[in-house]
């Protein structure tokens, strides 16, 4: 196949979106993307360019002060009757056009057209972010070649339809347990019934009031909920374990252990045990770049409340945001699509930040 990343196609981001749409990259499928994706970078005589797998990095190097990375994953969720892609007025529609061949397009439009940029750029296009993080490219990055993530700065261009995304709530799992004493159903006062003693458990719950926490202007609500309860042993056992499995998401002003501690306050006297954790990321809108950034999008930041990406460079100590003209409340969907506009605004304000970054 001749790579359909042509130079005609790379200088228009709308264009460009169209043909990465057009390169099926499912999951673990994510080759043939990766190779014309490479094949483009080397082609520019301002980028070194290395790779990982199905994970391109490309990074100038200009002895700029300050490096920033722009980073998007090539894969996509399996394809649902939308490939390749069509376009209805000023709609793209197809698997990938909003989660985030749009942003993946404004990443690599620039590596192509922006040799003299006022900072030093890494560029990461990565694989399998829309399955288990074992294969997640950038993690494999993080292990493999920690020094490709080395930045002052990082946006992922995920969908947020054109507005800034900040931080990202962390995220606990936990199971909480109540037990009691087998009997047969018919003797039941010899028993003690766990599922009833989950009753409690249920109630504290309902009673919870979840914070509202406000970091550098953005509002992160938290959230304490049971996600699953199971107990029971047959139609004519008192049951002896009961477990309501409670899933915490919390604002990034407190770390995972912190959480965990809360989540022990919440259910004193009550066996628990840690299933899954993953810890926030703050804002760090106060880094230089970040500001400058902020600057030239123009409207104030919101907070992230899933858990992204961006949690794995504040990990590293790097401030990193999402902000990608897709909608993210049409990621997955099978009438995915990207507003042409939003594209086109998307690549003038990064063209604007990148271009001229003391201009502000
Ligand atoms: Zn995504």
């Amino acid at each position: 196949m001749a790579n359909p990343l042509t130079p005609d196609v790379l200088v228009d981001p709308v264009v460009l979106t169209r043909a990465l749409v057009d390169v099926e990259s499912v999951s673990r499928n994510e080759k043939v993307i990766a190779d014309c994706v490479e094949e483009v970078l080397r082609r520019a005589p301002n980028l070194s360019v290395d790779r990982h797998g199905n994970t391109v990095m490309a990074r100038t190097d200009l002895g700029r002060e300050q490096r920033v990375v722009l980073a998007g994953h090539l894969d996509t969720v399996p394809i649902n009757n939308n490939f390749p892609s069509t376009v209805v007025d000023d709609l793209i529609y197809g698997c990938g056009t909003s989660d985030m061949k749009s942003g993946v397009a404004l990443a690599l439009h620039l590596a192509a057209t922006l040799p003299d940029p006022g900072y030093d750029i890494t560029y990461l296009f990565y694989e399998a972010e829309e399955i288990d993080s074992q294969y997640n490219g950038l993690a494999l990055v993080a292990e493999a070649h920690p020094d490709w993530l080395v930045a002052d700065f990082a946006v992922l261009l995920e969908p947020t339809y054109g507005v800034v995304e900040a931080g990202c709530q962390g995220t606990l799992r936990a199971m909480v347990r109540t037990h009691g004493r087998r009997a047969h159903t018919a003797r039941a006062w010899r028993g003690v019934n766990a599922i009833h003693a989950a009753g409690e458990v249920l109630r504290r719950l309902e009673d919870y009031r979840p914070r509202t926490v406000t970091i550098d202007g953005c509002t992160f609500r938290e959230g304490l909920n049971a996600v699953r309860i199971v107990g029971g042993v047959a139609g004519n056992v008192v049951p002896d374990e009961c477990e309501v499995e409670v899933n915490l998401r919390f604002a990034p002003d407190r770390t995972e252990k912190q959480a965990l501690e809360h989540v022990h306050e919440v259910f004193e006297g009550y066996e628990l045990e840690l299933t899954d954790s993953a810890p926030g990321a703050l804002p760090g809108l106060d880094a230089a770049p970040a500001r400058d950034f902020l600057a030239a999008v123009g409207s104030e930041p919101s907070a992230k409340l899933g858990w992204t990406d961006v949690a794995r460079f504040a990990a590293l100590g790097i401030p990193a945001l999402n902000y990608g003209p897709g909608d993210p409340l049409l990621a997955h969907a099978p009438d995915e699509h990207v507003e042409i506009g939003k594209i086109r605004d998307g690549a003038a304000t990064l063209h604007r930040w990148l271009a001229s970054p003391a201009g502000f």
